[in-house]
C-alpha cells in the first residue's frame, strides 16, 4: 500500500468534504450568499484544486488577499466574481481591471487610486473595531460624498471576536457597521467570516465570507465542530529502534528513556509544517493507538514512543497519522500552542499531495 520510493509524508485532501463543508455553511444562511475565501493558496490546501471544487459546490464569489492571488485565481476560474482584500495599491488599477478583479478599497488613499475607474465595481471596507484595514468612522463620514460617484457593490467590515459568541464587541461592531453603511450606497453588505456566520441572522447580511471553516477548522471553538475534516497528514516510519536508560532521544537530549522503550523515527519534521513546538508534547496515531512525540522535532524527522503499539503494526514504511480522524487540525493547533489557521497555512511542500473526492 505504501510506496517506499515516494516522499516521506502524504497529505490527503478530500475535495468532496470541502464541498460538503460549503453546503453545511450554506445551510446556516437562510437569505445570505456564501463566498469562499481562498487566500494563501486556499489556506495551504491548493487553490488550483480547491477553487474549482468550491465552484462546483455552488460558489460563485471568491476572496483573495493580493493581486497576484487574484490573477492566479482568474486563470483557474474565468467566470467567478473575485474580490481582492488588499485593494488597489499604487499602479495596480489597470492590472486589477485587466483580470476582472474587484478591489476592496481600504483607505482614503485607495479611494483616490480608484477615482479614475470609479464607474467600475469596487468593494469598500469600513473599520468597525480591528484597527487594521478599512475607513475609520471619521474617514467614512469624510468620504461619503465622494463615494456617491463610485460603483460600490460591496460594503464590508470584519469582526474581531466572532469566535466568542458572547463577546460584547460583536454587538458593538454590528451596530457600528449598520450606522456607517447607512451613508454609503452599496449593492451588498458583508460582515461575517466563518465564526460570524454562527452568530446568527443579524450578522449574515447579503454575503458571508467563509475561509477556515471550509477547510475543516472549528468555527465555534468550545462547541462541537460542525465542519468535516478535510485533510489527513501521514508520515512513514523510516526506522525503529530500542533504547533504554541512560540513552536520550534527539537534539538537546530533552527526552531520556526511563525503561526499555521502542522509538519510531518518522519522515516528517518542522520543515513540513509539523511544528517544533510539538516537541515532547504532540500526539500521533498508529491506527487507533495513541503515540507520544518524544524528544525534539527536527527539520525532517520526528521521534515517537511506540512501546505500546502491537508489533505487527510497526514496520518500515508504516503510515502514522499526524493529522487524521483521531487528531484533527484543531487538536494539533491546541497542542502546538497555535490556531488551526496557522497549522493549515504552514503545511509544507515536499510531501506527496493526494486529492480525493469522496462523494459519500
Ligand atoms: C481571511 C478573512 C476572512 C475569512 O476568515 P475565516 O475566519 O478564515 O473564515 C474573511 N474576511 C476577511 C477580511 C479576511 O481577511
Amino acid at each position: 500500500m505504501t510506496d517506499l520510493k515516494k516522499a516521506g509524508a502524504t497529505l490527503t485532501i478530500d475535495l468532496g468534504t470541502l464541498a460538503k463543508n460549503y453546503s453545511i455553511l450554506s445551510d446556516q444562511l437562510p437569505s445570505a450568499g456564501l463566498a469562499s475565501v481562498v487566500k494563501a493558496n486556499a489556506y495551504g490546501l491548493g487553490v488550483k484544486e480547491a477553487a474549482p471544487a468550491l465552484q462546483a459546490a455552488g460558489c460563485s464569489t471568491f476572496f483573495v488577499a493580493t493581486l497576484e492571488e487574484g490573477s492566479e485565481l482568474r486563470q483557474i476560474l474565468p467566470e467567478a466574481r473575485i474580490y481582492v482584500f488588499h485593494g488597489v495599491l499604487p499602479g495596480t488599477a489597470k492590472e486589477l481591471l485587466a483580470h476582472n478583479l474587484i478591489p476592496i478599497l481600504n483607505s482614503r488613499d485607495q479611494i483616490e487610486q480608484w477615482q479614475a475607474h470609479a464607474d467600475q465595481p469596487a468593494g469598500l471596507h469600513l473599520d468597525t473595531g480591528m484597527s487594521r484595514l478599512g475607513l475609520t468612522p471619521a474617514e467614512c463620514e469624510q468620504s461619503a460624498p465622494d463615494l456617491a460617484k463610485f460603483n460600490i457593490d460591496l460594503v464590508m467590515s470584519h469582526l474581531a471576536c466572532a469566535e466568542d459568541q458572547d463577546h460584547p464587541k460583536n454587538v458593538e461592531q454590528v451596530a457600528l457597521f449598520n450606522e456607517l453603511r447607512s451613508s454609503i450606497k452599496a449593492k451588498y453588505a458583508s460582515l461575517a467570516a466563518s465564526s460570524g456566520i454562527f452568530l446568527g441572522p443579524d450578522y449574515q447580511f447579503d454575503l458571508c465570507r467563509a475561509g477556515v471553516s471550509l477547510y475543516g477548522v472549528n468555527p465555534t471553538p468550545g462547541k462541537v465542530n460542525q465542519m468535516a475534516q478535510v485533510i489527513r497528514l501521514q508520515a512513514k516510519i523510516l526506522q525503529l529502534r530500542s533504547v533504554d536508560t541512560p540513552q536520550t532521544v534527539g537534539y538537546g537530549a530533552t527526552h531520556q528513556a526511563s525503561k526499555p522503550t521502542k522509538i519510531a523515527t518518522l519522515a516528517i519534521g518542522y520543515a513540513d509544517g509539523y511544528m517544533r513546538s510539538l516537541s515532547n508534547s504532540g500526539i500521533v496515531y498508529i491506527g487507533d493507538f495513541e503515540v507520544p512525540v518524544v524528544g525534539r522535532i527536527s527539520m525532517d524527522l520526528t521521534t515517537v514512543d511506540v512501546t505500546g503499539v502491537p508489533e505487527d503494526m510497526l514496520h518500515m514504511g508504516a503510515l502514522v497519522d499526524l493529522i487524521g480522524p483521531n487528531n484533527p487540525v484543531d487538536q494539533i493547533a491546541d497542542q502546538a500552542g497555535t490556531i488551526g489557521y496557522e497549522i493549515l497555512t504552514s503545511l509544507g511542500h515536499r510531501f506527496d499531495r493526494h486529492y480525493i473526492s469522496d462523494e459519500a
